[in-house]
């Protein structure tokens, strides 16, 4: 029998699935993909999917991967998702459908604790914080016991701290063959066992990295591997184009500047003046982020605010670079780790000239600030990689491999143009399925009338209010998505004052505590007497699932537009009007319904579901692309004035089976 006819039968009703699980459903959708993932699977080509949320696309694509007994490439956009798709999802299929498919998972070497630099760390004098040295200990207990090294094993270990560079390697400072610790070493464990595998769950940054630098194991697992699937495929040209390019961090100069102070210390210890040399390093890093005063500063900025002064500031790094590489030269032979940290001065010293030099016409140079400054250069997109390095035989036409790309929201128009023309997938088959969500009975759109507009002073406050008057109807269950950190922070300061003294409601927000934690809290408020509004931006907008009440009203402060001064979009809009083409329509516009798409849903998880979205911009009413950008929502009830606002809230403290008014 062959895979399209055994996938439809798994999916049967009175099927495997049906005996198994007690809440599946035999829904059209899910078949509809499940039975186009097997037949691309059997005759080779590209598959675009745009599955609706509800459709059920993971088991639609896991379903025939694993009953293909082929060799299987999984990449998904985060690591959570891959623990998701890992530690659940694929072992309850193979239970239901009595398979024996070896399974790895591959994620990039930070993830996995380094046991040499464990020991280095732990001779590291710096390391005098309290918390830091206990973190430390857990992590050593905690090693001897974990089978896998992955740590986002260690509850206490968020991927900010900064333990996490001193515990795990880089390629610039592993040891590889010549490491003490090589033959226990969880990164090698995990690509042995990665290569060895039938089904292999990686992430998109893990698969562009590795495209770059060939150093993670996924090169050489893809010319074996028969199909390749991508989830969350809507983040692939975004992530791709981040680690297709060349990047230099001023994070990158100060780890090698610790770096070579603690390993001297321990190898070299007297014979060149070490401390100097790496604070001179150190200094001309922190020079590059002084250079930006506060003030000055934004996320993304244009290679052009770097300034006159900018190039005297690198040639500084490359002096320091100079005498590092001087030094170590002459003591290189007595350790395997002074030769390592040869080869990272010589990397970061190529770098620093490549950013000295123009950028080529076909990239875009941008300068990005956090807690680090970042120089990036990076291709517009990645269609050209893709066609020229992943799909080489046209994605398999012709051949026989596979390429699945699939999300919840892909584009706004019927041939998917945005994801397609953006990742070179030209040719591909695309199939869109709906969700089976009965939008218009399960849930309601109010765009507010009279409401400040996006960039008004008052607009966060108002955002603010009509938050807490649901939030006060509903005892919580109100999330608000914001499109800049600056406008959740002003909402969330307003909640936090209306709500000063009042024990019935709460405000959190993203950042004040650990994202894991911050949803568990919201989850675990929708069963107690406090209620809770969660303000959040940035990663809250897709990948969380609220199902049930926990979450009813959902506002979102303004239409998610790129910055029309990001560089990365300025240079794209460049490009495509030397095409002759609108950036608006082309770019903007698609890029802007598929991030509220994800936005939007968050709100209906679940057939039961009920609940109101509330988009707080004027211009989804006033302008001509308000009606395009709400065309590409589900298809809910519209409410239009306050007062429908008002009912629909109270409708929603009824039974729920009560239709939204
Ligand atoms: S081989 Fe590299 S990653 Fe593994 S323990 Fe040694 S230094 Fe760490």
């Amino acid at each position: 029998m062959g895979l399209p006819q055994r996938t439809v039968d798994s999916f049967r009703p009175g099927g495997p699935l049906a005996q198994a699980v007690a809440e599946y459903r035999p829904r059209e959708g899910q078949l509809q993909m499940a039975t186009a993932v097997s037949e691309v699977m059997d005759s080779g080509g590209m598959l675009v999917v745009e599955a609706g949320t509800g459709v059920g696309k993971t088991y639609a694509y896991l379903v025939p991967a694993l009953l293909s007994g082929l060799r299987v490439l999984v990449s998904t956009a985060t690591k959570a998702l891959q623990d998701q798709l890992f530690s659940r999802d694929i072992p309850h299929l193979l239970g239901v459908l009595g398979l024996s498919v070896r399974v790895a998972l591959l994620k990039g070497r930070s993830s996995y604790l380094c046991l040499y630099r464990m020991e280095m760390a732990r001779q590291d004098w710096r390391l005098d914080e309290r918390s830091a040295l206990l973190h430390l200990a857990r992590i050593e207990s905690w090693s001897h016991a974990t089978q896998t090294g992955d740590l986002s094993e260690v509850d206490a270990l968020d991927e900010g701290s900064p333990l996490q560079p001193l515990v795990t390697s880089t390629r610039e400072n592993c040891l590889g063959s010549r490491c003490p610790q090589a033959s226990n070493c969880f990164v090698n464990r995990a690509r042995r066992e990665a290569l060895s595998a039938d089904v292999v769950v990686i992430n998109h940054h893990l698969f562009f990295a590795d495209l770059n630098v060939r150093e993670s194991g996924v090169a050489e697992l893809l010319p074996s591997v028969h199909s390749v699937i991508f989830d969350e495929a809507h983040q692939l040209n975004e992530i791709g184009v981040q680690f297709l390019g060349r990047q230099l961090s001023t994070g990158q100069l100060s780890n090698l500047a610790r770096d070579l102070e603690t390993v001297t210390q321990s190898v070299a210890r007297g014979l060149a003046p070490w401390a100097a040399l790496a604070a001179a390093l150190q200094q001309s890093a922190e020079a590059l982020v002084a250079r930006f005063p506060e003030s000055e500063r934004l996320e993304r900025m244009d290679w052009s605010v770097t300034g006159a002064r900018w190039p005297d500031l690198l040639q500084a790094v490359v002096d320091a670079l100079v005498q590092v590489e001087s030094a170590l030269a002459v003591v290189a032979e007595m350790a395997p780790e002074l030769q390592m940290l040869q080869t990272r001065v010589a990397a970061q010293m190529e770098l620093v000239q490549l950013f000295l030099q123009p950028a080529p016409p076909d990239a875009v140079r941008w300068l990005e600030i956090g807690r680090q400054l970042r120089m990036l250069q990076s291709p517009l997109d990645v269609s050209t990689a893709m066609r020229e390095r992943v799909l080489p035989d046209g994605g398999g036409v012709g051949g026989n491999k596979s390429w699945v790309f699939t999300s919840a929201t892909l584009g706004h128009d019927e041939n998917l143009s945005w994801m397609v023309d953006s990742c070179g997938l030209a040719g591909a088959r695309i199939l869109k399925v709906p969700s089976p969500f009965n939008y218009a009975e399960q849930s309601a759109l109010y765009v507010p009338k009279n409401f400040p507009k996006p960039g008004d002073s008052q607009h966060s406050f108002a955002v603010a209010e009509l938050a807490l008057q649901g939030a006060q109807i509903l005892g919580g269950r109100t999330l608000v998505l914001t499109t800049t950190l600056r406008a959740m922070r002003a909402i969330g300061d307003a909640l936090a004052r209306s709500l000063q003294g009042r024990d019935d409601l709460q405000v959190l927000v993203q950042g004040s505590l650990p994202k894991r934690e911050l949803l568990a809290r919201f989850l675990q408020s929708g069963a107690q007497q406090q209620g809770t509004v969660l303000v959040a931006s940035a990663t809250f907008w897709e990948g969380i699932d609220m199902p049930g009440d926990v979450l009813q009203l959902l506002l979102i402060d303004k239409l998610p537009f790129t910055p029309p001064d990001d560089p990365v979009q300025q240079a794209r809009s460049k490009e495509l009007e030397s095409q002759g083409k609108s950036p608006f329509k082309a770019l903007h516009l698609p890029q802007a319904a598929v991030v509220l798409r994800q936005g939007a849903g968050r709100l209906i998880r679940r057939e039961s579901d009920r609940g109101i979205l509330v988009v707080c911009d004027v211009r989804l009413n006033q302008m001509g692309y308000g009606r395009q950008l709400v065309a590409a929502l589900p298809p809910m009830k519209r409410l239009v004035e306050a007062q429908d606002f008002s009912d629909a809230l109270e409708a929603l403290t009824r039974p729920s089976t009560t239709v939204l008014p």
